[in-house]
């Protein structure tokens, strides 16, 4: 994905930072245990859509 595009995107709750899990093709919230589907290369920022992290996920 276009890094410069990961450097614009924040997080639409907190505004936060995203991480971008490649190999999952995700971006995680850390602040609010979301991730953030990315499909066919374009990031669904919405919270609707997003996944929870699990437990595991969270103290990774
Ligand atoms: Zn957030």
């Amino acid at each position: 994905m276009d890094s410069k595009l990961l450097e614009i995107l924040v997080c639409p709750l907190c505004k936060g930072p995203l991480v971008y899990h490649k190999d999952d093709r995700e971006l995680i919230c850390k602040a609010d245990h979301l991730a953030f589907p990315i499909r066919d290369g374009i990031p669904v920022m919405l919270e609707e859509e997003a996944r929870r992290l699990t437990e595991g996920e969270r103290q990774a």
